[in-house]
């Protein structure tokens, strides 16, 4: 029982061929709709049950089950559908192989993964393979934007543990950061510049709040250690106040972005914020001010210890016939959305560079290997029905 690697390649430049560019990132972009059809039809002629999930045309899940005779752990292989733009790219779907490494627009992330993917289910399929627990393939919608993809999937699939697949070297990612966005916004009263009687300066009450968010930020690097990643920061991209030139500001508008670390949520950030904000009104005249949170993604982390982490771990090692590290990410991914739905979760994928850019590529022999990887991981996760029958 082994994974094919010309059929895996052969897949690889497949799914690479057709467009799958994500439409909310890209005007006339043509979302998963065919790339789904395509992998449904793919994995039925296996025998798996397989169906595309309408997102609203053309965005498409696509979640197919190989069902376990009982008394295992489920598992989900989750990897995502969708890509970045192709602009600079004189070939994005030519998905040519030059000394071993494979170019275009999502061969790296993550069309490898989806490869990698489909030849584990040829092979389960080929070798009819019984496993105790059941084993879900999820091919996503959307993870380049907004995730409805994983949002939607996890209304109707529910599983023990997901792998989630994009670029890692092979290692096992255990953490990721989250990222928030938050709105302040300082109230003034707006009269003539010679009316200091009546006038309140919105813009000079929002400096005390720049001050207070200065240290927040200092504050921040000194504490919310994980051991894989850095310490949470925020910063202030966007900052408007005031009307017009001898006019006192009526109001002042504040946007600030943190990238957080496990163990921080969008309630606590607001609470230091809020927190901010009392202390100034406590003890600054006329001091009028409010905080909302615009966006929230959470951060991601899983105990090193966990059954999923060690089984990983194990397959990785072996394949590559070198230890396997666990690392971090410093960008989220959907796992944060598969953790808070109580589906724990890894993230591994290829070997290959120019990630978003014009010069992506994957390593071929690193899609060989992760779809060996995950095949090794499906068993001794879900456990095998057949062991010791053939
Ligand atoms: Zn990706």
């Amino acid at each position: 029982m082994q994974i094919d690697p010309a059929f895996t390649l052969k897949t690889l430049q497949e799914v690479v061929g057709i467009d799958s560019r994500n439409p909310g990132l890209e005007e006339g972009g043509p979302g998963e709709w065919e790339l789904a059809h395509h992998i449904t039809g793919v994995l039925r002629g296996f025998g798996w049950q397989a169906d595309v999930q309408d997102l609203g045309k053309p965005r498409a899940n696509v979640v197919a089950r190989w069902p376990g005779t009982g008394g295992g752990k489920s598992l989900m292989i989750n990897v995502h559908l969708d890509t970045v733009g192709t602009e600079g790219m004189p070939d994005p779907y030519g998905a040519k192989i030059r000394d071993g490494k494979v170019h275009g627009r999502g061969t790296q992330d993550t069309k490898g993964g989806v490869a990698a993917a489909i030849a584990v289910a040829k092979l389960i399929a080929d070798a009819q393979v019984q496993l105790k627990g059941d084993l879900v393939l999820a091919f996503v919608a959307d993870e380049e934007h907004e995730s409805i993809g994983t949002e939607r999937l996890i209304e109707q699939v529910k599983t023990d543990a997901a792998i989630v697949l994009e670029p890692s070297d092979l290692d096992v990612v255990i953490a990721h950061r989250g990222f928030g966005a938050f709105q302040i916004e300082t109230k003034g009263q707006a009269a003539h510049g010679g009316r200091s009687d009546i006038g309140i300066d919105a813009n000079l009450h929002m400096g005390h709040v720049l001050m207070a968010l200065h240290e927040l930020q200092q504050e921040w690097r000194q504490r919310k250690k994980h051991p894989l990643l850095d310490s949470a920061t925020l910063h202030v991209p966007l900052l408007s106040g005031g009307r017009q030139l001898f006019v006192y500001a009526d109001h002042c508008t504040l946007n600030l972005e943190c990238r957080t670390v496990p163990g921080q949520t969008m309630e606590s950030i607001l609470a230091e914020l809020e927190a901010i904000l009392e202390r100034f009104r406590n003890k600054v005249p006329d001091f009028q001010a409010t905080v909302e949170a615009v966006q929230w993604r959470a951060p991601y982390s899983i105990d090193p210890e966990a059954d999923l982490v060690q089984t990983v771990l194990k397959a990785a090692t072996e394949v590559r016939n070198e230890p396997a590290k666990t690392i971090a990410h410093p960008w989220w991914e959907d796992s944060a959305i598969l953790g808070a739905a109580g589906i724990e979760s890894v993230i591994i994928g290829p070997t290959g560079g120019g990630m978003h850019t014009d010069g992506e590529w994957v390593d071929g022999e690193s899609v060989v290997r992760l779809a060996k990887i995950l095949f090794a991981s499906v068993l001794a996760y879900c456990g095998r029905a057949d062991e010791g029958t053939r």
